[in-house]
C-alpha cells in the first residue's frame, strides 16, 4: 500500500509526522480542541470551496438550494445559507434551523410526506414554499391560510412516471409515498385553484447518490418536458421549477467523481428555454450530499486492539450509533467500506477491521482493509462523512454517549 491518506480523491494531506491535516492543523490537535473523540469534523473551507465552485458554474436562471436533511447541524447550515440561494427543509425542526440561519423565508421550501397540520400551519405563518405531496395537504393549508389571513405558497411535488437510473436511492417512478402521481396532477392543480392557494411551480426529485451524468441529464430533461405538459392547467404562472438533484460523491476506489460538465451544459440549455416556456421562472436544483459530504470526517479513537484467529480488530469509541451509513446499513444493498485511514504512518501497514463498541456484528466501520498499523489511543478517520452521518444514525442504540460535531 502506498502511503496515501486513504481518501478516494487524495484530497486530504498529511504533515511531516504523518498526521492528517484538517483546516491546516494536525488532526490530533483539532480533536483535542473540540473535546476529544468521537467527533465529526466539518471543514468550513472545503464546504465553501465546493458550494462556490458549483455555483459559479451554474448558468443564470438556475438557483442552488441546500437540502438540509443531508446535514442539519445548525452552525453548518448557517455557513451554507450564506453561500446558496435557498434551503430545503423536511420537517418543522429543520424549518426552525433554516429560519435561524438568516435565510429569507421566501427562499425556504418544505417537502416530505406526512406533514402534520401543525407543520403546515407553521410553514404558512413563516411564508415559506410548501411542496404539496397529497390532496389532504391542500385543505389543511387552505384552513391555515384562512386562520392566519395569509395566502399559502405552494408547489406541486410530482411522483414522476420514471425513476432516476443508476441512483443509490430511488425516490420516484412506480408507486411511491413521495409527491402526487403525475396522472393526478391536473386534478390537484384544479383543487389548488379552488382552494385559493398561491401556486408557484413544480418540484420533481427522482433520486439520490448518482454518479452518472447521463442519467442526471436525462432525468432533468424529462422533468422539464413533464412540467410542460401541464402548461394549460396552471392556476398561476410557474415561478419555480425544481428539478431535484441527486448528485453523488464517490465512496470507493472504484467510483469516479461525477462529471459535472454535461450536467451544467444541460442546465444551460434548459435555462435558455425557460424565458419562452415560463417567463419569469427560475430552475432550482437541490443538493445535500454533494455540497457537504466530502468536507466531513468522522473521528474515533482505538480503545482496544484484538487479534482473533489471525484477524486484527481495532475496537474504537465510535461506530454505527453515530455513523450508520459507514457501516453499510443506510440503504446500501451491498456493504462496501467507506474510505478509512489511521492518523499515524510510522508502524507500517496491516490488514485490519475497525469495529465499534456495540454488541452487534453490524457495528463494522471497516472490513479487513489495508490500513496503517494502529495501537490503542490512535485516531481512526472515516472520510466522506459530511452527509447522512450523526442525524441519520441510531444514537440511542446501546445507550453509548452521543457524538460531538464541530465546524473547523
Ligand atoms: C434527500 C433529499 C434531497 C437531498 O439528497 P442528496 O442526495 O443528499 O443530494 C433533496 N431533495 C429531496 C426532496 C430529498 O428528499
Amino acid at each position: 500500500m502506498k502511503a496515501e491518506t486513504g481518501d478516494p480523491a487524495g484530497a486530504w494531506q498529511r504533515d511531516a509526522d504523518g498526521e492528517l491535516l484538517v483546516a491546516g492543523q494536525p488532526l490530533s490537535r483539532v480533536v483535542a480542541a473540540v473535546g476529544g473523540t468521537p467527533c465529526y469534523l466539518y471543514d468550513r473551507a472545503r464546504v465553501t470551496a465546493r458550494v462556490r465552485g458549483l455555483r459559479e458554474r451554474l448558468p443564470s436562471g438556475v438557483q442552488l438550494h441546500y437540502a438540509m436533511k443531508a446535514n442539519p447541524m445548525p452552525a453548518l447550515v448557517c455557513h451554507v445559507a450564506g453561500l446558496v440561494d435557498g434551503l430545503d427543509v423536511a420537517s418543522a425542526g429543520e424549518l426552525r434551523v433554516a429560519l435561524d440561519s438568516g435565510m429569507a423565508p421566501e427562499r425556504v421550501s418544505f417537502a416530505g410526506p406526512g406533514k402534520s397540520d401543525a407543520e403546515l400551519a407553521q410553514a404558512v405563518a413563516a411564508g415559506i414554499l410548501v411542496n404539496v405531496e397529497s390532496f389532504r395537504e391542500i385543505g389543511v393549508l387552505a384552513r391555515a391560510g384562512e386562520r392566519l389571513g395569509l395566502k399559502p405558497r405552494v408547489a406541486v411535488r410530482v411522483n414522476l412516471p420514471f425513476e432516476l437510473k443508476a441512483s443509490g436511492m430511488k425516490m420516484s417512478g412506480g408507486a411511491r409515498q413521495f409527491g402526487v402521481d403525475a396522472e393526478l396532477v391536473p386534478e390537484l392543480l384544479r383543487e389548488i385553484a379552488v382552494a385559493g392557494l398561491g401556486f408557484e411551480g413544480f418540484h420533481m426529485f427522482a433520486g439520490s447518490q448518482n454518479l452518472r451524468h447521463a442519467a442526471i441529464v436525462e432525468a432533468q430533461r424529462r422533468c422539464y418536458e413533464q412540467a410542460l405538459e401541464w402548461q394549460d392547467l396552471l392556476p398561476a404562472p410557474v415561478r419555480s421549477l425544481n428539478l431535484g438533484g441527486g448528485f453523488g460523491i464517490p465512496y470507493t476506489p472504484g467510483e469516479a467523481a461525477l462529471d459535472l460538465g454535461p450536467v451544467i451544459d444541460n442546465l444551460g440549455g434548459l435555462a435558455q428555454r425557460l424565458p419562452s416556456d415560463w417567463p419569469g421562472a427560475h430552475i432550482v436544483i437541490e443538493l445535500g450530499r454533494y455540497l457537504v459530504g466530502e468536507a466531513g470526517l468522522y473521528v474515533s479513537r482505538v480503545v482496544d486492539r484484538k487479534v482473533s484467529r489471525g484477524q486484527v480488530f481495532l475496537v474504537v469509541d465510535g461506530g454505527m450509533h453515530h455513523h450508520l451509513a459507514a457501516t453499510g446499513n443506510f440503504g446500501q444493498v451491498i456493504r462496501r467500506n467507506y474510505p478509512v485511514a489511521i492518523n499515524r504512518t510510522d508502524l507500517g501497514t496491516e490488514t485490519a477491521s475497525v469495529v465499534g463498541p456495540l454488541c452487534t456484528p453490524m457495528d463494522l466501520l471497516a472490513d479487513r482493509m489495508e490500513l496503517h498499523r494502529a495501537e490503542a489511543g490512535d485516531l481512526v478517520v472515516v472520510f466522506q462523512s459530511g452527509a447522512y452521518g450523526r442525524s441519520a444514525s441510531p444514537r440511542g442504540f446501546l445507550s453509548h454517549p452521543d457524538v460531538a460535531e464541530a465546524l473547523v
